[in-house]
């Protein structure tokens, strides 16, 4: 996986509305916020305080949404990678209804961004998550009361193996929770739509600027390799890519590689006929959806050191297959990875780190939707008021080696534990 530079190959790259290349950083500047990355999290920042009057830099090391915001799955999801009820029983009812209150809201945004800003990213209402075996069907099942029971949510039904089937023709499911109100969009583009909104609400973006050192102080100092930014107010936006900027900030998260393959146009083959996005509830799951040009996007394969399989497309075409066994003379068009980041919570960090240093990142494969939302109380704290900023900050994250030697062994033995547990049958 290359680091830091143009778009990979990919079936967004292909089918991009390109954002024209922005300057590099060659000179000292001053700002009120300096945003470290060009992602979902950065540029939704970028938005909530440009509209808030904050004289906004953003640093971006490649270009803007080289890195996981243009290579997901494009799932925009309410809830967070740690299911419904742990987050209601790790976090209480109330603190619990808050954080679901958040994500909601989350996904609310990206509507609000898509009309407000004319941004043609194919957005797409309706996805379900699946069980394969009875203790997920329990699991979701679980979700379900406490969606319909405490948290007024109105959009979720339950849909049995017939259902499931009819609209999908998979017969791998026992079972799914079905969500009207989460959906799928074309991340690329709908990243370069924010940007362009930022660009046009007066932020001054830099493309091809690594920040290569942080100096905390008074007034923090960002330096790039040919010029600074001074700028009261940080807000680390790097995820999964985050290395050397800030060891802290860094020790909560791990990075993790995902692989994603397109199919070719399916044309009337179609099995996904309500266009819903799918995935199910394995550890090391499976997340595939439709495209607007009538494709599937699949995606899955962990590699326990982030390497990357010589037949990856094979391996993800062959886990296609369990789902739409159909389709097996259909090719993959595309193929590609990327790196996101998890954290031993399950749950995002976006918090404070001292010194006018804030960090958003490890939305642990939920960052399409809560990089928004992410964005919106960054620039709230920021601005003043932290209250729902606090929501997330008062998260306890479990620390994590930065050292590579530890970080490898650590992963591998998450990804293997992941992988028996989910082979476990009940
Ligand atoms: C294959 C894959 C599939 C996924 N599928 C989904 C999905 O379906 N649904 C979902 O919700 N989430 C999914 N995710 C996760 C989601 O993409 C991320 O949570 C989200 O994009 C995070 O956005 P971000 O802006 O925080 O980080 P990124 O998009 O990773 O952006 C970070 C940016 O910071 C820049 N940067 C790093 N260091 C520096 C530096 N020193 N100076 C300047 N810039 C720097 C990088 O170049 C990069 O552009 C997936 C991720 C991957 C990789």
């Amino acid at each position: 996986m290359s680091q830091y530079g143009q778009y990979i190959d990919s079936y967004y790259q292909a089918t991009c509305h390109v954002l024209p290349l922005q300057p590099q950083l060659d000179t000292d500047i001053e700002a009120d916020v300096c945003i470290i990355g060009g992602g979902l999290t950065g540029m939704n920042a970028a938005i909530e305080l440009r509209k808030r009057g904050f004289d906004v830099v953003v640093l971006e090391a490649g270009r803007i949404s080289w890195a996981a915001s243009g290579r997901n799955g494009g799932q925009c999801l309410v809830g967070y990678c740690l299911g419904l009820r742990e987050v209601d029983e790790v976090y209480g009812p109330q603190w619990g209804k808050q954080l679901w209150d958040l994500s909601c809201e989350s996904v609310d945004i990206v509507r609000e961004r898509i009309a407000e800003f004319n941004i043609n990213c194919d957005f797409q209402h309706n996805y379900i998550e699946l069980a394969l075996k009875p203790s997920q069907e329990k699991e979701l099942r679980s979700w379900l009361e406490l969606k319909q029971t405490r948290y007024d949510y109105p959009h979720a039904s339950w849909w049995d193996k017939a259902k499931i089937q009819e609209v999908t023709s998979s017969e791998r499911y026992l079972g799914g929770l079905f969500d009207s109100n989460s959906g799928h969009l074309h991340p690329l583009n709908y990243t370069i739509g924010l940007a362009r909104a930022a660009i046009d609400l007066g932020a001054r973006v830099f493309e091809q600027s690594p920040a290569v050192k942080l100096e905390k102080g008074a007034v923090n100092v960002i330096k790039t390799e040919k010029g600074s930014v001074k700028a009261k107010q940080v807000l680390l936006a790097c995820n999964a890519y985050l290395e050397g900027l800030d060891r802290k900030a860094q020790s909560t998260v791990l990075p993790v590689a995902s692989y994603i393959a397109v199919t070719e146009q399916l044309g009337d083959r179609q099995p996904i006929t309500n266009k819903m996005a799918m995935s199910d509830l394995n550890n090391c799951l499976d997340y595939f959806r439709p495209t607007a040009d009538g494709r599937i996007l699949f995606g899955g394969v962990n590699h326990p050191f982030n390497g990357e399989y010589a037949d990856s497309e094979e391996r993800l075409r062959q886990r296609m297959l369990k789902v739409f066994p159909h389709l097996d003379d259909v090719k993959m068009d595309f193929h590609w990875g990327g790196m996101f980041a998890v954290t031993r919570e399950y749950m995002p960090q976006i918090d404070h780190l001292g010194d006018d240093v804030y960090v958003a990142h490890g939305y642990t494969g939920h960052g399409v939707g809560l990089a928004n939302i992410a964005g919106r109380v960054v620039a709230e704290a920021m601005a003043g008021t932290a209250e729902r900023f606090d929501v997330f900050a008062r998260i306890k994250h479990k620390w994590i080696p930065t050292p590579q030697t530890l970080r490898t062994p650590a992963l591998a033995m998450a990804i293997w534990k992941a992988q028996i547990e989910d082979s476990l049958s009940y």
